[in-house]
């Protein structure tokens, strides 16, 4: 993938990207859009370097409903069962109003995760907004809000933060700078980054994508890392998540797999990711504890990735691996 990314990917959705801004006149130039609405006018050269031989597997989770909240504790001793970290996305409006789970999970040795204060677009805590469409400001409070909630209520400021329904924009990076504790996010789909399964640094002072999408501010932070999602083998734009694979009811998109095939494909792709050496899952706890099948499923999952070769981390400890050897634009002499 390090090799070829950049013909393989990037320059055919350069073309794409040409072709749609010049025979759509009128409409809002999709370039534009992309900018606004990714981070992708913010990609470096090159993706970061595997660190070494170890075959780093995250699974990570996003409490975005009480539900939610309401299976922690269960979903914290299965992991415990197995040995196995979880980073744990929270919203802060979630942990403000139930904060025993969240602080028995940190008690357990895993990671909270920045999930936005209100999650941006949820329809019980916060419907009328979308988070790329928040203003700096609101993208201010939203992180900065939820930082502080974690820090009353559980004592400490997560280092990651993960962009409600992976909305991410452009924005965001100017405003994450402003914390100093946060070093990475894990935002957007291994399969249709630019850069593929590798992390990377989005970099303020890359302009490889030429001048349509690199309107990037300076005095953005270019040390934060981006830990890509890693993709269903079967559907390559959606992540491997559970609303994808075993959501009842879940809407379009959704529940596309048996839960014998979803078990089945998690096989198949930490066989396809070993050469990249990376995974980064995430599903959501009332899927994965919605019924004692279910439950035994995944405590085989997570078992047969340990059995396998796969070392579990949690997301802040992957970053930190990746960010002794990533190619970040401050060591390769490029200020921003
Ligand atoms: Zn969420
Ligand atoms: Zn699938």
């Amino acid at each position: 993938m390090r090799s070829s990314y950049r013909s393989a990917v990037r320059a055919p959705i350069q073309t794409v990207i040409n072709v749609a801004d010049a025979v759509l006149p009128g409409h809002r130039p999709v370039s534009g859009q992309l900018v606004r609405r990714s981070l992708w006018g913010a990609l470096p050269s090159t993706p970061a370097a595997r660190p070494d031989t170890i075959n780093r597997l995250a699974i990570t989770v996003d409490l975005d409903y009480q539900k939610d909240t309401d299976v922690l504790v269960r979903l914290v001793d299965l992991m415990g069962r197995c040995g196995a970290p979880l980073s744990v996305a929270a919203v802060g409006a979630l942990v403000e109003a139930d904060p025993d789970p969240y602080a028995y999970a940190l008690a357990a040795g895993h990671e909270i995760v920045n999930h936005s204060m209100t999650h941006p677009d949820n329809p019980i805590l916060n419907l009328d907004e979308e988070f790329w469409n928040l203003t700096k400001e609101r993208i201010r409070e939203e992180i900065g809000q939820a930082q502080r909630v974690y820090e009353e209520r559980l004592g400490i400021r997560p280092v990651g933060f993960r962009t409600p329904h992976f909305k991410d924009t452009h924005k965001m990076l100017s405003v994450l700078s402003e914390f100093d504790e946060i070093r990475y996010l894990s935002s957007v789909l291994a399969t249709t980054s630019p850069l593929g399964a590798e992390p990377y640094f989005p970099s303020a002072a890359d302009r490889t994508w030429g001048q349509q999408l690199s309107p990037v501010e300076s005095g953005d932070r270019v040390e934060l890392l981006q830990l890509p999602l890693t993709a269903c083998p079967s559907h390559r734009w959606s992540p491997f998540c559970s609303w994808h694979g075993i959501r009842d009811g879940g809407g379009q998109g959704s529940g596309m797999h048996s839960l014998a095939e979803w078990e089945a494909l998690w096989a198949r792709m930490l066989t396809d990711r070993t050469d990249d050496g990376l995974v980064v899952v995430y599903f959501d706890p009332h899927d994965l504890l919605r019924d004692a099948d279910t439950e035994a499923a995944f405590e085989r999952m997570v078992r047969l990735a340990m059995s396998s070769g796969w070392e579990l981390h949690t997301m802040a400890d992957i970053a930190e691996a990746y960010r002794g050897l990533a190619t970040s634009p401050e060591r390769s002499g490029v200020s921003s």
